[in-house]
């Protein structure tokens, strides 16, 4: 397996994970029911909706 050779310095490691903070979270988005924020292609965890079908209880609706 390969090793790096030498250790990444802390301004290495700044100046690569300069961008991480850039680039928005592309997975999160508004549920369309309750607009609640949501992972892409998954079920509303507050509602329990999914493409606008009640497919679980959500936690909004449990007792
Ligand atoms: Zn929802």
């Amino acid at each position: 397996m390969a090793v790096p050779k030498k250790r990444t310095s802390k301004a290495r490691k700044g100046m690569r994970r300069a961008h991480d903070f850039l680039t928005p979270n592309a997975a999160v988005e508004l549920c369309e029911a309750c607009a609640a924020p949501k992972l892409r292609h998954q079920v509303c965890l507050e509602c329990g909706t999914y493409r606008g079908k009640q497919v679980l209880v959500g936690r909004s609706e449990q007792v």
